[in-house]
């Protein structure tokens, strides 16, 4: 169900009497696309707003140019229900945990039976009903340097350089939650990153972070750009012992909306 067909534009909605709920980009059913739990029928709420700006986004309009329809947490759990053949529900954005009503909105569906799965970038953690943190932390290939900026401002660099990794969240998250740290792979140039910050996570972490539990996953949007980096992201899973996972909704659907 698309959310945002009349959506408001961000500065619409900075209007304060309009802030009431989340801002939700959209809210449909589909399969889980990547992760531990790929191929399983699934309600995704996309929230909108970011506090990261990575160059290859690929939910634009919840990151670089947001829209919206704000939604009551009520709105959001009837919609949700609607879908009466769903038991799992994925929140995702944007980043979600910006928001304080997402955890609200996450005990409540657990509450109401639901398996939730959050996805997010790490950098923020919030205490609320997750069955799965799907975490994917940011690497230094995501930074928008005015060359990859979709806008070819440069001006966010500096802001996401300085927040994309806070290893304090990311344990928090960790400790707390069923997870997977999932990376998305543009080359084989990332790989000594990926192994660093995985260790980094193992000597702060208490909780035993198994290679099962770190995925690499091909960078691409459409079938085109994941042509060119699934192959050699399998490879350097193969060699590496950690888990390769796909992108299925690219594969079955490529790039549209709501998949
Ligand atoms: S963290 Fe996720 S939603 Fe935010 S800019 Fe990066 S890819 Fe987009």
């Amino acid at each position: 169900m698309p959310v945002s067909s009349d959506a408001e534009t961000a500065d619409e909605a900075a209007d304060p009497e309009a802030q009431q709920g989340l801002p939700v980009n959209e809210l449909f059913y589909s399969l889980q696309g990547e992760g531990k739990l790929a191929g399983m029928p699934s309600v995704f709420v996309r929230t909108s707003g970011c506090n990261l700006r990575c160059w290859f986004c690929d939910s634009y309009h919840t990151s670089w140019e947001p829209t919206h329809a704000w939604l009551d947490i009520d709105a959001i759990i009837d919609r949700v229900t609607g879908h009466d053949e769903a038991e799992h529900v994925v929140i995702t954005g944007g980043e979600p945990l910006l928001h304080q009503e997402t955890a609200e909105l996450l005990d409540r569906l657990s509450a109401a039976g639901f398996h939730t799965t959050v996805e997010t970038n790490g950098t923020i953690y919030r205490d609320t009903a997750i069955d799965l943190a799907s975490i994917s932390p940011k690497l230094a290939n995501s930074t928008p340097t005015t060359a990859k900026d979709p806008r070819g401002e440069g001006e966010w660099a500096d802001r996401h350089e300085n927040r994309r990794v806070d290893i304090d969240a990311l344990c928090q998250l960790i400790e707390t939650y069923d997870f997977q740290l999932k990376f998305v792979v543009t080359g084989c140039d990332d790989m000594p990153e990926i192994n660093q910050l995985v260790e980094r996570l193992r000597d702060a972490a208490a909780t035993t972070i198994r290679d099962s539990d770190v995925l690499l996953m091909p960078e691409g949007a459409t079938r085109e750009r994941l042509a060119e980096t699934r192959e050699l992201t399998a490879e350097v899973a193969m060699e590496h012992g950690y888990q390769y996972t796909p992108r299925l909704h690219v594969d079955l659907w490529n790039d549209a909306p709501e998949t």
